[in-house]
């Protein structure tokens, strides 16, 4: 093939991967499925074994036990470079002293492709990366989002059937950033690219994937679409790490038709959405996204109606944050749009607002004794 074209991405599957350091266990038992063509992206805080599991994905940090199957072959224990797997990291790691033509084309030299090939293999990732023209140049000569580019080019280039990225985009400026993102969103989507994208930002992570993993010591706590993560985060530090939302921790008071009333603070009840495993007098924590609440209609009561105070105001351009006192020592986050109707601005004004019992998650408080 003498240009890069769609891949048709490999499965992956990941069983049972174990990695220890000393105590640590970096990677837990993590099982991981991902599709053809998906990009996955794995969420998580500095150290719950990201780094890790990219690296034994790509062969360079052996497992404990556990297996790793890409396109249907069992590849635990091949080495590296034979694994068919294009890899960028956040330091660019390009060689500093070859040209951007040079650096895409080593990893088709090192397979041995014919001289004439390389030359159009390498003119046409340069392409898919908005980069022609640039071959001659040194990666001195180039920015950092270019040369995050140039890293993508040679991690493609030989039609990788995985591409794993270990928080590429992290030294860019915001803005580079999410450029960046789109373009390879467009990228990986256009080659159909089986990907996993390693962030510890969760603003990335919502944007750009198919599915999110999220991480923590070594292991995988929940796996969905952002859609599902974001609005029914499965537990406590999900909730907080996916997106932004007021959390009050509250006890059941009153239990009835599928619907708890939760005593938050001394004397504001909440009505949210219960389980089969919701008993009175439980510990819970209820979880509200920012954007939910709504101006409240008198003619039309939701489930939860509370007047509020502003306690600040903070303008983001085209949306605005509030932070709302409900009562002594419960506040709410509020984001609206900007110029919606009815929309306050002042602190110390006051405003009522309601939303229904489904918008609001109830789960298990955290380090609850017990439980199942
Ligand atoms: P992340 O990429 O999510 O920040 P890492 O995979 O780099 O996390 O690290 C996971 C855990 O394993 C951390 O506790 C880290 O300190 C430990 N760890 C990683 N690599 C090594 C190593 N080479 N030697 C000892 N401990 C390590
Ligand atoms: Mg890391």
């Amino acid at each position: 093939m003498s240009e890069v074209g769609p891949t048709r991405g490999a499965a992956l599957a990941l069983r049972g991967l174990v990695k220890r350091y000393g105590t640590v266990a970096a990677l837990d038992e993590v099982h991981l499925e991902v599709k053809p063509a998906e990009l996955l992206t794995i969420l998580g805080p500095s150290g719950s074994g990201k780094t890790t599991l990219l690296k034994a994905i790509a062969g360079f940090e052996p497992l404990d036990t556990g297996s790793v199957v890409l396109a249907g072959a069992d590849i635990t224990d091949l080495a590296p470079a034979r694994r068919d797997i294009g890899m960028v990291f956040q330091n660019y790691a390009l060689f500093p002293h070859m040209t951007v033509a040079a650096n895409v084309a080593f990893p088709l030299k090192m397979r041995r492709i014919p001289r004439d090939a390389i030359a159009r293999r390498v003119r046409s990732a340069l392409e898919l990366v908005a980069l022609d023209g640039f071959g001659q140049r040194y990666p001195s000569q180039l920015s950092g989002g270019q040369q995050q580019r140039v890293a993508l080019a040679r991690a493609i280039v030989f039609e990788p059937k995985l591409l794993l990225l270990d928080e590429p985009f992290g030294a860019l400026d915001r803005k580079l950033r999410e450029t960046m993102q789109l373009e390879l969103k467009r990228l990986q989507t256009r080659l159909g690219l089986t990907t996993i994208f390693i962030t510890h930002d969760q603003e990335e992570a919502l944007f750009i994937s198919d599915r999110i993993a999220v991480m923590r010591d070594g292991g995988i706590l929940q796996i969905g679409a952002p859609r599902d993560l974001y609005h029914s985060p499965g537990d406590a530090f999900i909730a907080d790490f996916v997106g932004e939302s007021s959390q009050w921790l509250g006890r059941i008071v009153a239990l009835e038709g599928g619907i708890a009333r939760v005593l938050v603070g001394s004397d504001i009840t909440l009505v949210a959405c219960a389980d089969d495993r919701c008993m009175i007098a439980d510990e819970v924590l209820l979880v509200l996204r920012p954007e939910i609440p709504q101006p409240a209609n008198p003619n039309a009561p939701l489930e939860n109606c509370h007047r509020g105070t502003v306690r600040e105001v903070l303008y983001l351009g085209g949306s605005v944050k509030y932070r709302i006192s409900l009562a002594p020592g419960v506040e709410l986050l509020l984001r609206w749009p900007a110029r919606r109707e009815g929309a306050v601005s002042a602190v110390g004004d006051s405003l009522n607002i309601g939303w229904s019992a489904r918008d609001m998650h109830l789960l298990r408080a955290p380090h609850r004794a017990g439980g199942p």
